[in-house]
């Protein structure tokens, strides 16, 4: 298929009306024709040869200058869009220096085993094209034993992800004494990945590979590469532990990109009810698919992504049939080789279409698709960019489609499209002082070498929590230094990713018990409870039998029509405060601190596909999941019910529109994305909490009411708390108490701009869930928070 189909196709779309009435902005991002420099003399020749060989014969001026200021010994962040060369930008100068000199080393870190993969591929080519010696491996968990030793030795360049050298190359850096005495080069690319808690283990992980490095006398060089974020030198700083510089004038040419912004029409105005994101993406992406036009989706779940690819799969087979294997699913949680085997699929062109969450926003090679289409705003501005970068090439039109959901934000996004257009992405925003992580790595760091007194590692708490680490037992003192007493290895029991490091693995019975995908610990109660509809690539499975112990799921498929979705609440306990505000009597008051949060899932709603029709509903009897963080709150006193002026049905009916509101004000005040804040509503108190939908479904809202008269009223006061959703906190909640005043005007001010009149998805929450005078007590509500009058 020639790339003019592409642009008579959007022809046809922006003609249909469905599409034409639905466009909210069309904007034209021109082809821009790059900037190039000559081969610095500096560049080794067979490097210049293996580029000519390529039909290279100018760099792109971001690479060239990346190259030099390198070569001078700066710490580098290169922040350019993909597809723009970025990974020259630091194989250059590496390789070059390496031709140089061979016994200098260098490392290289990608988020994930995939990506390490994908980039030892990038680097042998270059390699192999040079025709000199030079030696690279990929050093992970497959790789086998006895080439370990080897790599140990004689590699110059070891391509790695943080995981094992968390656990396998720092607490073993005996072995690889040789490697850390040359090391010149750390390489990280995909920075922006190492945000919230990633982000803060990330940069005790470097901070104990340059202790190490330390210790054997090396000071390497950092080079970052990383998608647009705000603060890319602030980021790359934190995690390099010095001042790094920046690199973000883009050389590379562009093609011709048309960026589409559409809004579903309203289908019931009088609920303000619009069409769903979904049907209207696969209205959309089918005839995209039967012409042949290469169509990334991305959904914001999981199970969307289940639920979008059986869609689009009917959808195409039913003018083609047996294309079914052309439009595949993709989302963490399949197993690797399923997930090469698609991304191969799509490289070769032998898959069309692909239905994803954010797993493939990183830089998976997966060649360059037409046209990407959004199936909610991805929550942030930088991954919206990311997801739209998917399509395109470096010559021909390609085309980004971002549909919106009914949500606050996704409304505000598509109506509001210049605001987008304008604004720069998100800040990174990371805690390293998050003490449960630093305490962790201290033990960490200890076991690979003893602490001297003086020591700059995490901050000045360092010799009180060495000390305390004493008291335990997990540490002795001699003099000014601390060892490792312990028997057991701590890399082993630390995660970088989440708390809990066991996944579930899900087996087929009908196939010998074969394993089809693993589930992470944290979504295991929401996904494969007995009786879940478990889906991959779309098709539906049900779970039999979970054994939660033994971390095993046992499914079998079966034509369904109906897929699970799980009701889950939230409840918490106030473990400590650290600020308060606002004691005028009769006022609200305000608070942040630390919470203990603990997410319940109570049942499952079996949801027919297509119509949405509701058949039934089960238990889930699973434990729950318990976590620390750092909240803040607005508590309704009780003696403010009298002056606000409404019953306490009406009340708790305020607050939830309130609460569904403001936690979208509360992503975009803050720029993160929404599902880094939770929130909830309730008295810990008396321990009686609101039933809220499911944080994880597929975007629809759904508030299960509790009995309000089954309270004990003597002493209730509700509050509404949003939270870090992160275990330790990241910092989210302690801003938030400093801009509540903003918050809440915001959240008002949103509220009576909607155009609904009793409540709406895109306000506070669609009123025939959450009650017919939701927005009116809401605002009756958030006038007594802002003003501490009724
Ligand atoms: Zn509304």
């Amino acid at each position: 298929m020639k790339k003019s189909d592409l642009s008579r196709v959007l022809e046809q779309l922006e003609s249909a009306p469905f599409f034409k009435h639905a466009v909210t902005q069309v904007k034209t991002l021109p082809a821009e024709p790059g900037e190039f420099r000559e081969f610095p003399p500096e560049l080794a020749a067979p490097l210049q040869e293996v580029l000519k060989a390529r039909g290279i014969s100018k760099l792109y001026s971001h690479q060239e200058e990346a190259l030099r200021r390198a070569r001078a010994g700066e710490n580098l962040v290169i922040v350019t869009p993909t597809a723009s060369g970025k990974t020259l930008c630091y194989n250059l100068p590496v390789l070059n220096a390496v031709l140089e000199d061979e016994s200098i080393r260098a490392l290289y870190i990608f988020p994930t085993k995939a990506l390490a993969q994908d980039q030892y591929a990038e680097i042998q080519g270059l390699i192999d094209g040079m025709g000199t010696h030079c030696t690279a491996y990929t050093y992970d968990g497959d790789t086998p034993g006895d080439i370990r030793p080897v790599i140990r030795k004689r590699a110059q360049i070891v391509i790695t992800n943080p995981d094992m050298l968390h656990t396998a190359i720092l607490p073993h850096h005996t072995k690889w004494s040789q490697f850390f005495a040359r090391l010149a080069f750390v390489v990280v690319d995909e920075m922006h990945s190492y945000r919230g808690v990633f982000g803060s283990h990330m940069v005790h992980v470097l901070a104990r590979l340059l202790r190490v490095c330390g210790h054997y006398g090396s000071s390497p060089q950092f080079l970052f590469s990383s998608a647009t974020i705000a603060n890319p030198e602030e980021l790359a700083a934190k995690l390099a532990g010095k001042p790094v510089s920046l690199i973000r004038q883009n050389g590379a040419p562009r093609a011709e990109k048309r960026f589409y912004f559409l809004n579903p029409p309203v289908v019931r105005p009088e609920l303000g009810l619009r069409q769903s994101a979904q049907s209207l993406v696969q209205k959309i992406a089918v005839p995209l698919l039967r012409k042949g036009i290469s169509t990334i989706v991305f959904a914001t779940s999981r199970l969307a992504v289940e639920v979008l690819t059986r869609y689009l799969k009917e959808g195409v087979a039913k003018a083609r049939p047996k294309s079914e294997d052309k439009i595949r699913g993709y989302r963490g949680g399949y197993l690797p080789n399923q997930r090469r085997e698609i991304e191969r699929g799509l490289r070769e062109g032998r898959i069309t279409g692909v239905v994803s969450t954010n797993a493939l926003e990183l830089g998976v090679d997966i060649g360059s698709l037409e046209v990407s289409i959004l199936c909610g705003y991805p929550g942030s501005i930088a991954s919206t960019w990311q997801q739209a970068g998917r399509a395109g090439r470096r010559a021909g039109l390609s085309a980004a489609m971002l549909v919106a959901r009914s949500t606050p934000l996704d409304q505000f996004i598509v109506r509001n499209p210049q605001y987008f257009f304008g604004l720069s992405p998100e800040r990174a925003r990371l805690n390293p002082e998050n003490l449960s992580i630093l305490v962790s790595h201290i033990k960490c760091a200890a076991f690979e070498l003893p602490f001297r007194r003086g020591e700059n590692f995490g901050g000045k708490e360092l010799e009180a929590i060495l000390d305390y680490l004493v008291e335990r037992r997990i540490l002795t003192r001699t003099g000014d230094r601390w060892y490792w007493a312990d028997v057991a290895y701590p890399a082993n029991q630390v995660s970088l990713r989440t708390i809990q490091a066991e996944n579930f693995t899900v087996l087929d019975r009908s196939a010998g018990n074969r394993v089809i995908a693993e589930v992470d610990f944290e979504s295991a109660p929401r996904s494969i409870y007995p009786g879940a509809v478990y889906m991959v690539e779309g098709v539906p499975y049900t779970v039999e039998d979970l054994d939660f112990k033994g971390r095993k799921a046992y499914v079998r498929p079966g034509a369904l029509d109906y897929y699970t979705e799980a009701i889950c609440y939230t409840h918490l306990r106030i473990l400590d405060v650290f600020s308060s505000a606002g004691e005028n009597r009769g006022g609200p008051e305000f608070f942040e601190g630390e919470v203990h949060v603990v997410d319940h899932a109570a049942g499952f709603k079996k949801l027919k596909f297509y119509t949405l029709e509701n058949l039934g509903y089960g238990e889930i009897c699973l434990p729950d999941q318990e976590m620390h963080t750092s909240a803040f709150w607005i508590r309704v006193p009780e003696e403010s019910f009298s002056l606000i002026g409404l019953s306490l049905q009406d009340l708790l009916q305020a607050l939830a529109g309130v609460g569904y509101a403001i936690r979208h004000m509360a992503s975009f005040l803050l720029m993160c994305e929404s599902r880094d804040l939770g929130m909830c509503i309730g008295d810990p108190g008396v321990n009686w909490f609101l039933r809220e939908p499911c944080p994880q479904g597929t975007g629809r809202a759904q508030a299960a009411w509790a009995q309000v008269s089954d309270l004990d009223l003597k002493g209730f006061q509700p509050s509404l708390f949003l939270y870090d959703a992160y275990p330790g906190g990241v910092g989210l909640a302690t801003t938030l108490f400093g801009l509540r005043q903003e918050l809440l005007l915001g959240t008002r001010s949103m509220i009576e701009g909607c155009s609904c009149r009793h409540g709406c998805p895109s306000c506070v929450g669609p009123y025939t869930e959450i009650g017919e005078g939701a927005k009116e007590f809401a605002t009756k509500v958030l006038t007594w928070m802002i003003s501490g009058r009724g």
